[in-house]
Order: C-alpha cells, then structure tokens, then sequence
C-alpha cells in the first residue's frame, strides 16, 4: 500500500445510502410515541404482536403480493444465494427484504399452525420495509410500517357466505377500520380522510365480470390512455381506476362503476360495513376508485389521508384478502388487515406542528461534583437517583462551580446536586434550583423524597 492510499480512504465521507435515512432525537421521540400509541390501542383491541423477520425467499412475496405488481418486478432487494451458503434446506432460495408485512404474517401463520388457536387470530407488527422506489418527499427505500391482520380460518363445515357469515365480515372489518382510526385520532393526526370501496368478489365473478367490462370499455379508449394505463388494460384493468395522471381523469370519470356491478351478497356485505362504521361513529367517504389490483383482494378495500404530504398523502391502506393464506398453502382463512405508513404519520404530525407529545419527563438532575473527595458520593448518588427513576447527568471530570452551572444550564437540567468537600463532610447535599437560583441542604433520603414528588 502507498502513503496516499490509506489517506485518500480516510477522506471518504461516508454517507446514508440514497432513499435511506437516520431517524434522531429529538424526531425519535416522536417514533416511540406514535409506537407506543399504536401498541396501546392494538392491546385494547386483542391484537398481539408479530416479529416476523425481515427477509423471505422471494418466492413468497412473488406470490403474496404478485409477480406483475411494480413492487415484486422492479421495487425488491433480492439476493442470489451464496455459493459459500450453508448445505441447509434453504440455502438454494433467493431472499428478498420484505416490500410489506403481510406475506411473512400469512406464511407465520401456516408455519405455526395458527389456525389451531382461537379464532381469528389478530397479529400486529411494526418495522423496516424496503422497496426501491424513486426517493422523494414521504417515499423512501427503507421505509417503516405499522402493520394488523386479523386471520381467521373457515371451518370445513361452516356455510360460505351466509348471511350471518357476511354480517359476521363486516363487523370485523368495521372494528379494525375503527382501530386504525382510534391511532390517528389518539395521535391527533389532522385532516384525517378514511375513503372506502367494496371491489366485489372473485368467487362468485361479480368481479371477473366488472373486469371484463371495465377491459373492454379501457380497449375502446385505449389510444387516450399513457403507456402504464395502456399496459394495465391487460395485467390489471383496476389498477388504471387509480391512476393519478391529469389527462386520464375525464376518461376514468366515464367508465363503469365496480357498485353498479356487485353481487347481491357484495352489496349486502358493503352495506353493512357502513352501518357498523356509521355505528362506530367513524366518518368515510365512499370512492368507487380506490382498488386493490390483485385477485385475492375482495369487498372492503379503504385508504386514509392525511395533511401536509403533497402527492404522498396516504398514510394507510388496508383490506380484505380472503384467499391469500390458502394461496400460499395453508388452509381456506379469511384476512383482513392494514399498513400505516409511519413515516409519513410522523411527517404530517410534524407538519402540524407536533414535534412531541406532552409526556411527563422525571427533572434532570446534574450532578456538580467538586473535589476528587466527592467522586465516590456523585457515582453513588447518580446510581440511587437513576434506579429511582430520575434523570442524571454525571461530568466525567471535576469542574469549577459556574463551568457545572453552565452546562447544566445548556443540557437543560431543572437541578444542580453540588457535591464539594463541605457536602461530604456534613454528609448533607446542596440542592439548587436552576430556574431561581434558590438552594436547600438535604440528606440523600430527603433528597430523593423530594425528587421523587416532581
Ligand atoms: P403509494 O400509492 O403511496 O405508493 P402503496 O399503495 O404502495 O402506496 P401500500 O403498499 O398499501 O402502499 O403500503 C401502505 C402504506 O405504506 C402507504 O399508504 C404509505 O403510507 C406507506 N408507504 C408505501 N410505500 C412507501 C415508501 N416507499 N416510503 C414511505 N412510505 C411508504
Ligand atoms: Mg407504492
């Protein structure tokens, strides 16, 4: 190696890989409320929490969330097998980072037999997704998801689509739409739009018919159409309800309508799940073209809005996908579920002007210490005041009394603990009050007493 060598490396400024970012405090704050909100309500609805790993054999999520989609064509991490991998069973599979959360969810579930425990099943999890998207304001490539699936598998004896069967759907899907929006508003995330569709089912072609018309009446228009509406006319007729492409609007706005199309138990079902809504006291918008583009997607479909994130402004998508478990293998089980996109909560929260909560913090306490004497008694007052609780700042080094004050002052402390050779000599410590200026002599009980009251 050369003496140029190794400088030019050490010049070399390492920096987030593109599409990705660190999240910081104070910003971080934020992250673990809305955490901590989310798990609260996930608890008071039943739902326990899921920690699938992070990546899966491609295969899955080709599966679960479909081959022609962008995520699985273009958007995934994937990684070939190692040559060096270990002979084990799985060594011959290539792995993607998971795009989403409800494939390893469903494949969990098969894996360990859920459908043996009481039924549904209601699973939450939270964490990094990846999709290698174009980064932009509220899209990034490592992305975080706060996700709910609510399984249920049907019983071989059980009527399929009864009356009381549907009704049974609705609920279910009316109570998790509750809770999604129970978070948002916990959050008081503004300008909150739920929007809601039903986009039929497969098994009775109430869709497969839908489908074929909104095709042939997409081939009538064909030539108006952009080159990914053009190419959707065959992959995926529905997706083209979604495009967002100003010149396509006017067009959109004349195809058929999925409602006017649906199966007398789609429409019962839809219906019911705006009176349970409607019950809930949670307000939606109906949108005829909010849709899924994947065949195991059925019925509710809904999207919710948020402020402040320009074309970005989804901040959740959910719906029902009764097929998926038994397309990946296990048994017939109904799914419905949802992903809110985290990081654009947080930034529409920000937007708003909610950098933090109001949380109650204990009063940060720093420790003047002030002659090698004191040393033993600062550790061991840090060490009792933190086990009770209270926030510490403990200087590495001795530091004269107004250099302490300074930075206890910068750091934001409410207290000074000075400790200096008359303190230890009476074994009583001086306690100041950094907002006034005012002291008091306590012993370490009376001191603790004292803080602890805050
Ligand atoms: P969009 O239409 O915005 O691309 P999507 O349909 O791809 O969203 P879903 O796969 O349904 O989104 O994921 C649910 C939520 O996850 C979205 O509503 C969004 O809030 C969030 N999300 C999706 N992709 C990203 C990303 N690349 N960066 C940040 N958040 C994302
Ligand atoms: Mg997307």
């Amino acid at each position: 190696m050369t003496d140029a060598a190794p400088k030019k490396e050490q010049r070399r400024k390492f920096q987030a890989i593109r599409g990705t970012r660190d999240l910081l405090p104070p910003d971080t704050a934020l992250w673990n409320q809305v955490e901590e909100t989310a798990r609260s309500v996930f608890a008071s609805f039943g739902f326990g929490e899921i920690r699938p790993p992070a990546f899966e054999s491609t295969d899955l999520f080709a599966r679960a969330v479909g081959g022609e989609t962008d995520i699985v064509s273009k958007e995934m991490y994937t990684f070939a097998p190692s040559p060096e991998s270990a002979p084990d069973e799985s060594a011959d599979d290539t792995i993607s980072l998971r795009p989403e959360a409800t494939a390893s969810i469903c494949r969990a579930y098969i894996e360990h037999n859920m459908q043996q425990l009481p039924q549904p099943v209601k699973l939450y999890c939270m964490g990094p997704m990846f999709r290698r998207e174009r980064p932009q304001k509220g899209r990034y490539r490592q992305f975080y998801q706060i996700d709910a699936e609510v399984l249920e598998t049907v019983r071989p004896d059980a009527a399929k689509d009864t009356a009381k069967e549907l009704a049974k759907d609705a609920v279910v899907d009316a109570e998790v739409i509750e809770m999604v929006m129970t978070i948002f508003d916990r959050l008081k995330l503004p300008s909150v739009r739920l929007e809601i569709n039903s986009i039929g089912h497969a098994a009775d072609n109430c869709r497969r018919r839908y489908v074929e018309k909104l095709r042939a009446e997409l081939l009538k228009v064909k030539d108006k159409l952009g080159a990914d509406s053009q190419r959707r006319i065959e992959t995926s007729p529905l997706r083209v309800l979604d495009s967002k492409l100003e010149h396509e609007q006017p067009i959109i706005a004349t195809l058929p309508k999925i409602a006017d199309h649906l199966c007398d138990e789609c429409k019962a079902q839809y219906a019911a799940v705006k009176r349970e809504l409607e019950l809930r006291g949670v307000f939606y918008k109906e949108n005829w073209r909010l849709v899924r583009g994947l065949d195991y997607y059925m019925r509710t479909t809904f999207e919710i809005t948020a402020q402040g994130l320009g074309s970005q402004n989804a901040v959740c998508g959910g719906g029902r996908y009764d097929g998926l478990v038994e397309l990946l293998g296990g048994p017939p089980t109904k799914g419905i579920g949802f992903a809110i996109g985290e990081d654009r909560l947080i930034l529409s929260l920000q937007e708003a002007g909610i950098s933090a909560l109001a949380t109650r913090h204990s009063p940060l306490v720093y420790i003047a210490w002030m002659c090698a004497n004191a040393y033993a008694a600062a550790v061991h007052a840090a060490k009792d005041l933190r086990a009770a609780g209270i926030r510490v700042e403990l200087p590495p080094v001795e530091q004269k009394l107004g250099k302490a004050l300074e930075r206890a002052d910068k750091l934001g402390a409410q207290y000074a603990l000075i400790l200096g050779d008359n303190e230890v000599a009476e074994g009583k410590w001086t306690l100041k009050t950094l907002a006034d200026g005012t002291q008091q002599k306590l012993t370490e009980p009376k001191l603790l007493d004292f803080l602890k009251k805050l």
